[in-house]
């Protein structure tokens, strides 16, 4: 199951526990939960397929919400001899991408999907130690973690104490684990560097 902005969501966000009918190809399949969906038109069940190959695209339907403002700002930086028409062109066509061929991530809190390097990350997994050493290659795992707040959460957070008290020990290995904590972490990656970016709310 291959997903742009969303890695492995079989693992961490899930399916449907029994086949049902795909609202936009009307087969029996798999899906995924719809009713999280937003937006006018309402839909219950959606398969892989038909969400992952813009089945929704024309429809008023999203699965998330992105940080457009501060994707017109990198693709401003890396593109400066774009128009600023161009630039919200190019910003609206990946927004409408991310928003409806994007699996359904399940957080505590609301908010917006981020960007690195003038496009969208892909969500990769649940913060862990382990995780944030594993994706460690130049630094150690706490340093990773302490550069990869998003920019509008690196004021407002305790990064030494989030890191010491509050990051699991142990991975947090799917949909099932994650819904077992309080506090999340939700680690993206660049989909044009090594770039980890990390958000994180709790109930
Ligand atoms: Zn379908």
């Amino acid at each position: 199951m291959m997903f742009k902005y969303f890695d492995r969501p079989e693992v961490f966000s899930g399916l449907k526990t029994e086949a049902t009918t795909c609202d936009c190809c009307l087969q029996e399949k798999y899906c995924f939960d719809a009713n999280f969906f937003s937006g006018t038109e309402d839909i219950s069940s959606i398969c892989p397929e038909c969400l992952g190959s813009g089945k929704l695209l024309d429809k008023h339907i999203f699965s998330c919400s992105g940080d457009m403002t501060e994707l017109i700002r990198q693709l401003k930086e890396l593109h400066p001899s774009l128009t600023d028409s161009e630039i919200e062109k190019i910003a609206e066509e990946k927004t409408n991408e991310l928003e409806k061929t994007t699996p359904y991530l399940v957080t505590w809190q609301e908010w917006d999907w981020p960007c690195a390097d003038g496009d969208y990350c892909r969500f990769i997994g649940f913060g862990s130690r382990p995780l944030y050493n594993s994706l460690a290659t130049t630094t150690s795992g706490e340093e990773l973690f302490r550069n990869s707040f998003y920019y509008n959460l690196k004021d407002d957070s305790d990064i030494d104490y989030l890191w010491q008290d509050v990051l699991p020990d142990e991975e947090v290995k799917d949909y099932n684990d994650s819904n077992e904590m309080s506090t999340l972490f939700y680690v993206f990656k660049s989909l044009n560097s090594e770039k980890i970016v990390t958000i994180w709310d709790c109930e």
